[in-house]
């Protein structure tokens, strides 16, 4: 049990009650992205910032696109300043498919229904929480502690983290940081693990673009644009890139193989001592990773680099030949690959008929799951839920954490092994959005203890 150098127990009911209470009135402004409208979101949290001592400042990329950056300053500051940082945005809704109102904030039963509630509201009011009780509770931090709660997460951040970065940086200049992104528990053999979101690969993304002979239709032409792109789509999709294990996977790895028994443990132990380019996906699945179909899927999505098309541009007329097809393919790099070089690599795969060229140029991200930030995310959890292991893990999408890239930031809000974990990814970005208060309570909690625990003094 966490006690603060005052000698007085930590009421986490009532830490949570008040996170609840934030959530509700978070779900219930709608900041929903297109248009985003944030600052009425920024605005509700900088008045309980300011009235308790916070330095704080909404900022604003373009009218009504505010993200809210607040600093509780510590006396005497040790070290840079940690961070607890979520995005303010939701995803819009088609509210006929909602059974309840998706801005109404309603508490069903052991439930707050909403959209936000999972993505990512939730830690929103969990770090304004948290950081409200440090502040009320007098406690002394060795470090400034930063509330970073940015616009425009789910459109890439260009109206916020982006934003602030390019203009604003003396504003995130924190060591470490808490992000969305992680902390789902896994319950195997016994042993429970809780994912922590180390790195994230880059979107570097393509078109493809064939040429060709135009002409009418009615006469059939042997080298059109249309040919083209079709072989070198045949090409593609036929491709599969080397598997890489990156440092995040090669530690879930280790984390996990215990619970894999002595054989499971020597084959990890292969994995981890092959060469880039030895390993197959094949070799990773022949282990028996105790994961469920959607954790595999990301696995096998963080071992290589992918290549997917997605929209084809080109044609006007049923009767025409078009002299020019356009292809366009989400490309996801994982850290340490670079953009260039995965062009030249895709335009080896698909051939010198058509040409490649980069969209987006962003590289994968890491953050150092040997630090002692990432030390104390595992000790705290190890006091709340004694046994249980943090395991490091590569997501193959984006969230802010690559718009901050001076910031070691680690995706991580944690909820306890129940079955609701295999529900909520459905709940993400999709209809009837709700979290259990049980969840929010412990993610709450969490957070709590590891601010003390790091940056207590
Ligand atoms: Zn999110």
């Amino acid at each position: 049990m966490t006690t603060t150098q005052t000698g007085s127990a930590m009421d986490y009911a009532s830490l949570a009650q008040i996170a609840t209470d934030h959530l509700q009135a978070l779900l219930r402004i709608d900041t929903s992205n297109p248009p985003g409208q944030e600052t009425q979101a920024a605005d509700y949290i900088a008045g309980f910032c300011r009235a308790a001592g916070f330095e704080t400042e909404i900022v604003e990329a373009t009218p009504g696109r505010g993200s809210l950056i607040a600093r509780l300053r510590s006396a005497n500051p040790t070290g840079r300043p940690i961070m607890l940082t979520a995005h303010l945005d939701v995803v819009t809704v088609e509210r006929d498919k909602w059974e309840r109102d998706p801005f109404g904030g309603e508490r069903v039963g052991e439930y707050l229904w909403g959209r936000g509630a999972l993505d990512i509201k939730s830690l929103v009011a969990a770090e304004l929480a948290v950081a409200l009780a440090i502040a009320d509770r007098g406690l002394a931090l060795d470090r400034d502690l930063i509330l970073a709660f940015f616009a425009d997460e789910e459109t890439g951040g260009g109206f916020g983290a982006g934003w602030l970065w390019q203009n604003r940086p003396e504003l995130l200049d924190a060591e470490y940081a808490i992000n969305e992104g992680g902390g789902t528990a896994l319950r195997v053999n016994d042993q429970t693990f809780y994912l922590c979101q180390t790195g994230e690969k880059g979107a570097s993304r393509l078109r493809i673009t064939a040429k060709g002979s135009p002409g009418h239709a009615s006469v059939p032409l042997d080298d059109t644009a249309m040919h083209r792109l079709g072989e070198a789509l045949v090409r593609l999709t036929a491709w599969t890139a080397p598997t890489r294990l990156t440092e995040p996977v090669r530690q879930m790895l280790t984390t996990i193989a215990p619970v894999l028994g002595d054989a499971g443990t020597a084959q990890v132990d292969r994995l981890l001592a092959a060469a880039d380019g030895e390993l197959t996906w094949d070799d990773i699945a022949a282990l028996g990773l105790p994961f469920d179909r959607e954790v595999m899927d990301m696995l096998r999505a963080t071992t290589r680099d992918t290549a997917v098309p997605t929209i084809v541009h080109g044609g006007h007329r049923i009767n025409v030949i078009p002299s020019e097809i356009v292809l366009d393919v989400d490309g996801r790099i994982l850290p340490g690959t670079e953009p260039e070089e995965w062009r030249d690599r895709v335009q080896q795969v698909v051939g010198d008929g058509v040409t490649v060229e980069l969209l987006s140029e962003e590289t994968g991200i890491l953050a150092d799951p040997a630090s002692p930030f990432f030390e104390a995310i595992a000790a705290t959890i190890d006091a709340i839920d004694p046994g249980a292991r943090v395991a490091p893990f590569l997501v193959s999408g984006g969230t802010d954490a690559r718009n901050i890239p001076g910031v070691k930031v680690y995706g991580f809000f944690p909820f306890p092994p129940t079955a609701r974990n295999t529900e909520y990814p459905a709940l993400v970005h999709g209809h009837n959005e709700r979290i259990h208060l049980d969840d929010l309570a412990y993610g709450t909690r969490f957070l709590y203890d590891l601010v003390v625990r790091f940056a207590g003094s």
